[in-house]
């Protein structure tokens, strides 16, 4: 099951956002006419959601180190 709805690529050589509209294995940057820098762009959001959710607890755990270092 292949939907076209919201498959959006990214080229990171040009910085384009766009979706393809031939379908295919290798969407080519309207752009740019580049294949090798266009990644599929639905993943990186998720991806820096989660290294949000990753920061926040390292920046916990360091606040809560500085406060046991300084009240001890
Ligand atoms: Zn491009």
């Amino acid at each position: 099951m292949v939907s076209s709805m919201g498959e959006r690529y990214f080229c990171a050589d040009c910085e384009h956002d766009f979706i393809p509209t031939e379908g295919g294995d290798d969407p080519r940057c309207p752009k740019c006419a580049r294949t090798e820098a266009v990644e599929p762009a639905d993943v990186s959001p998720l991806q820096s959601d989660i290294w949000r959710q990753w920061l926040f607890v390292f920046a916990l755990l360091f606040v809560a180190g500085i406060a046991y270092v300084l009240f001890e």
